[in-house]
């Protein structure tokens, strides 16, 4: 995919790593389409991009919403004519144990609540707007790219029940959509990030980062450039297709 003038559109492109994916593209030319629910920080990372003299408009739409999904798709194919890549990033943690056992007694610590509100974003989510994306690439007639953000914790970790389900789910969603959509010409990637600084890992104790840190081989934690560097190594190799690339500095969960 040539990334000039590209339509690109980034869910979550409001801060972190979107807001990254979206600077990085803009540099090379991209037309950008950014969603998130905060005006706010979509007005910032639309002026930034701007900035580097690139065309961005940005959506107020939450992921997990169809009748959202599917008016805020249909918008953007309007506004810039067609969609040629999507970039599943927007995602949420509600980290907690699964249960609590003391004096004899057990208690439940992951509410459904907190477990339904991950699977929302992170998984119906990603389902919605490449279901979206997919359909709004075939209608302009273009092949395309659809990029899913899933985590090194989709191997499974402590306190991550919903979020380590929801990421291992998003692979195997994008393994399926690589064979299911490669007859129209559309290619799906995953990415596992492992420990990058962000506004979601600043929230993070930070004895728990310290603690991360150290057994990370490489010895620090993840930039976000080093994430939009990936996608855009995706985008631009049209023979890249049902695979995950882990960016994480040799970390193994
Ligand atoms: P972040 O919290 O800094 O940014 C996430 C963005 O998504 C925010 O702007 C937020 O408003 C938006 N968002 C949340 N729920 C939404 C919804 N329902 N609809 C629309 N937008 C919504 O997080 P980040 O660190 O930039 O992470 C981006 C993605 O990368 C996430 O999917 C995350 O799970 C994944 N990831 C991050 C790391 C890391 O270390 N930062 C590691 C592995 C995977």
């Amino acid at each position: 995919m040539q990334l000039k003038d590209s339509v690109v559109v980034i869910t979550g492109g409001g801060q972190g790593l979107g807001r990254a994916m979206a600077l990085y593209l803009a540099e090379k030319g991209a037309r950008l389409a950014l969603i998130d629910l905060s005006e706010e920080k979509l007005q910032e990372s639309v002026a930034k991009c701007e900035e580097l003299g690139a065309e961005a408009r940005y959506y107020l739409c939450n992921v997990a919403k169809e009748a959202e999904v599917e008016s805020v798709f249909s918008k953007i194919a309007e506004d810039f004519g067609g969609v040629d890549a999507l970039i599943n990033n927007a995602g949420i943690l509600r980290d907690g144990m699964l249960i609590k056992y003391k004096d004899g007694q057990v208690t439940h610590r992951m509410s459904l609540e907190q477990w339904q509100s991950v699977i929302d974003v992170n998984l119906t989510g990603v389902f919605l707007c490449g279901r979206e994306a997919a359909a709004k690439m075939l209608e302009s007639g273009r092949k395309g790219c659809i990029i899913n953000i899933s985590s090194i914790s989709r191997a499974g970790n402590i306190g991550q029940t919903n979020y380590s389900a929801a990421k291992a789910g998003v692979v195997g969603m994008s393994v399926s959509w690589a064979k299911e959509l490669a007859r129209f010409g559309i290619r799906c990637m995953a990415i596992a990030p492992g420990f990058i600084e962000t506004e979601m890992t600043g929230s993070m104790k930070p004895e728990a980062l310290e603690m991360m840190t150290k057994q990370i081989p490489l010895r620090r934690m993840g930039q976000p450039n080093e994430i939009a560097q990936t996608v855009c190594f995706i985008l631009e190799n049209d023979y890249l297709s049902g695979r995950v690339i882990e960016v994480d500095g040799a970390l193994r969960i």
